[in-house]
């Protein structure tokens, strides 16, 4: 039957019948493992009992109801249960349905509170290559992955990059202070070479998602771009769109290093595939501030609406009952063991890095000098196939700004077992045999 549906991979993927836990059944009756969570979305694992019933017990009450006519439980819930976990004084929550209008929404809260201050003349905001966060032309502009922007320059203000910190690329020692120095002493001299009263934000990833495979900044890096961003009077961003949520072991990626940013973004496991929900988490003092100049210009129509707050809840109880965000710092370390241990077989991983169950390997020809596959392999394609044959499904995705290099990013849901991880690990080593 030809499909009316378009999507971004051109490769046939087979018919999804069900889903329970970290597994995935396909109509043929062929059972997969949720190596990546779909997208690191799937974070509590598929068909969770107590979310269902939550969505449920909701539907039967009202599934939308307008922000702007009702205020709805389940969104104050969210809303305070979600401020609860986060750092410093960042609770106050604004509510949308996905990561890319999670981002648009903080660079556009960030804009308005600078013109509210009286300094309109700050709107540039400052991120890193290789990055993603987002799709939409603003989320777009601050991504650093040229191939997908490049269509749409004329329509995007070039917003000013730096380069993520790539120890390992760089062959610099991830634990050596100067090391994170070295890379937030760039963010520093981009800000001084835009003209710091020009620069309204800094946005990173704190544990890289897509567009890295899990790269962890070295020791003293977050908290010198914090220093920095203080001093130029420079609002930091943190998308948590994919390291939020517990997936790294603690609930905020940054939260391993203590770093406190003024904006957050979350979205992916927030609503843990079980309803399109994503937020924005901003200062008090800042969301005051817009507040009274005027209000913020910015929304979504179905954002915040009673069934997914509800789902969202549920998901965030679940996280706690199961004490999912200690196993994914449990479990986290025994795949990363393991797939530190396929580098003796297998010569072609050059690297292995992440926190907790966000976690990637990276394929390369050689790990002395960290030179990727020739892209005519094309490694990236192949290995998930041979994964798709296993019953495994992984996330691969082009290292070095989507240009080439490959990693595979190796995230199942945060209830993993022994029992999954050995089953996992089975299929990954005989789909890179
Ligand atoms: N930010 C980050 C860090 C992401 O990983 C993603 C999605 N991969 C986004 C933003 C965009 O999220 P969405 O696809 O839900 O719009």
């Amino acid at each position: 039957m030809e499909s009316h549906l378009f999507y971004l991979s051109s490769n046939p993927r087979p018919e999804l019948e069900r889903a329970e836990g970290i597994h995935m059944w396909a109509k043929t009756g062929k059972r997969y493992l949720d190596g990546s969570s779909g997208a690191m979305v799937s974070n509590i694992g598929h068909s969770n009992p107590a979310v269902l019933a939550a969505m449920r017990a909701q539907m039967e009450k009202s599934t939308f109801g307008y922000r702007l006519h009702f205020m709805t439980e389940p969104s104050e819930r969210l809303a305070a249960k979600t401020a609860a976990l986060c750092p410093g004084d960042l609770n106050k929550v604004f509510f949308v349905s996905g990561g890319s209008e999670a981002v648009e929404s903080t660079l556009k809260l960030a804009r308005q509170y600078a013109v509210a201050k009286g300094e309109a003349q700050r709107f540039k905001v400052i991120s890193r290559t290789p990055s993603y966060h987002g799709s939409t032309l603003g989320a777009l502009a601050v991504t650093g992955y040229a191939p997908l922007a490049a269509p749409f320059a004329p329509m995007m203000h070039e917003m000013p990059k730096i380069p993520a910190p790539r120890a390992y690329l760089d062959g610099l020692d991830l634990e050596d202070p100067a090391t994170g120095e070295h890379y937030a002493a760039m963010l520093e001299a981009k800000i001084v070479e835009e003209g710091a009263q020009t620069v309204l934000a800094f946005i990173q990833e704190p544990v890289g998602g897509a567009s890295t495979g899990a790269l962890v900044p070295p020791k003293g890096y977050m908290e010198a771009v914090r220093e920095i961003c203080d001093k130029y009077g420079v609002l930091l961003i943190h998308d948590e769109v994919m390291s939020g949520g517990g997936r790294t072991g603690k609930f905020w990626g940054a939260d391993h290093w203590g770093a406190v940013p003024d904006i957050i973004s979350i979205s992916k496991g927030f609503g843990g595939g079980y309803v399109p929900l994503g937020a924005m988490i901003a200062r008090d003092d800042m969301v005051q501030t817009v507040m009274d100049a005027g209000g913020f210009m910015h929304g979504h129509t179905y954002a915040g609406n009673p069934l997914a707050c509800s789902a969202g809840l549920a998901v965030l109880d679940e996280i706690e009952r199961l004490g999912l965000v200690e196993n994914a710092a449990l479990m986290g370390d025994k795949l990363q063991a393991r797939l530190r241990g396929l580098m003796n077989r297998f010569s072609f991983i050059g690297d292995v890095r992440g926190k907790g169950l966000l976690t990637a390997f990276e394929l390369v020809s050689d790990r002395g000098t960290m030179e990727p596959l020739p892209r005519e392999l094309n490694a990236f394609d192949r290995l998930v196939e041979h994964a798709y044959a296993q019953g495994l499904i992984i996330y691969s995705r082009r290292t070095r700004g989507g240009t080439s290099g490959d990693h595979f990013l190796v995230c199942p849901p945060m209830i993993i077992g022994d029992e999954g991880l050995d089953e996992l690990m089975e299929m990954l080593e005989a789909a890179l045999v």
